[in-house]
């Protein structure tokens, strides 16, 4: 278990949480919220902050993790994680914190989880109830327009909305914005609130994602760019934007969320593989 020696206030630190309520938002989407003692002193981050989850093998229990070392050194325990034999390790998927709610006893988070296959995380979140344990670290947050941007736009799957969601809430009164959100269905459509002035295009059942953004004007002169959602996509519309759009590639904050074909686990060996292999794609 965390001890107090190792909980730290910062993203790397290893924290236990506890299912309080799960409910389906959407057809296809289960939000599961957390709670428990060690969230108390959990950072904040920017609004597309995200947790490494960990799942147990066995529903119900707590996961079973190495300790963190006393020295807090997060990196050697992520390799102590990775050494332990697969029939033991308890899988880790990548999950968005939607939101928080901050009280005078403790935090609790709400994760938005996409059920799409039978993977660990889609396989969790499927019959998750409260009570089941999880561990995480994180947040670690990736979004941040600067001054000189005037407007942002976000594009995204559905393993992306909670994050464009989250990023949609965050604008400040009057920020020009633009959504283009691909769910697999009109009944997964939701909706934002927002101070922004925000336009949000829900794409299903038609054009592609690429498609709809080419057709889609730019919110402003100079745009802050988010991507994110199936890796192949990403990268097309990234390409799309820099090449035919003209978006300088310094303004675009894109991630592969997944890998079509490829689990969390063989997206992130390959990546690490060809890391240093590989240079700008574009
Ligand atoms: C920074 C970040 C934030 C993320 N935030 C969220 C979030 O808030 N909510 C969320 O649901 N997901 C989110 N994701 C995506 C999520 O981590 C992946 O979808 C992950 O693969 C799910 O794990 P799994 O165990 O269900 O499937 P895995 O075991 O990883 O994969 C099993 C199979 O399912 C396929 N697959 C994975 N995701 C999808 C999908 N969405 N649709 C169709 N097939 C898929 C894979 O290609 C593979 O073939 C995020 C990812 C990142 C990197």
């Amino acid at each position: 278990m965390t001890t107090e020696a190792t909980r730290t206030s910062t993203p790397y630190a290893l924290r236990h949480a506890e299912v309080l309520d799960t409910r389906r938002i959407t057809p296809g989407t289960v939000r599961v919220t957390l709670g428990g003692p060690d969230l108390v002193d959990l950072p904040h981050a920017a609004p597309d902050g995200y947790l490494k989850l960990f799942f147990p093998r066995l529903r119900g229990e707590v996961p079973t993790l190495p300790e963190v070392p006393a020295d807090g050194d997060i990196g050697r325990w992520y390799r102590t994680y990775l050494a332990m034999p697969d029939a033991e390790r308890p899988p880790m998927r990548t999950y968005t914190l939607r939101r928080r709610r901050d009280h005078p006893g403790g935090v609790e988070i709400d994760v938005d989880l996409v059920l799409h296959g039978d993977g660990p995380g889609s396989t969790w979140a499927r019959d998750a109830a409260a009570g089941d344990r999880v561990a995480f670290t994180g947040p670690y947050g990736l979004y941040g327009p600067r001054a000189e941007h005037d407007s942002v736009l976000l594009v995204g799957d559905e393993t992306a909305v909670p994050a464009m969601g989250a990023i949609v809430e965050s604008l400040p009164t009057g920020t020009r914005a633009e959504v283009v959100a691909a769910v697999s269905s009109g009944a997964e459509v939701t909706s934002f609130t927002t101070a922004g002035e925000v336009g949000v295009s829900w794409v299903h059942g038609g054009p592609t994602l690429l498609e709809v953004v080419t057709q889609t004007d730019l919110p402003g002169e100079r745009p802050y760019v988010w991507l994110a959602g199936e890796a192949g996509t990403v990268r097309e519309l990234r390409r799309h934007l820099v090449r035919e759009r003209g978006v300088d590639r310094k303004d675009i904050q894109f991630c592969g969320y997944w890998r079509r074909g490829k689990s969390e686990d063989q997206a992130a060996a390959e990546a690490m593989a060809a890391s240093g292999a590989t240079g700008e794609d574009d």
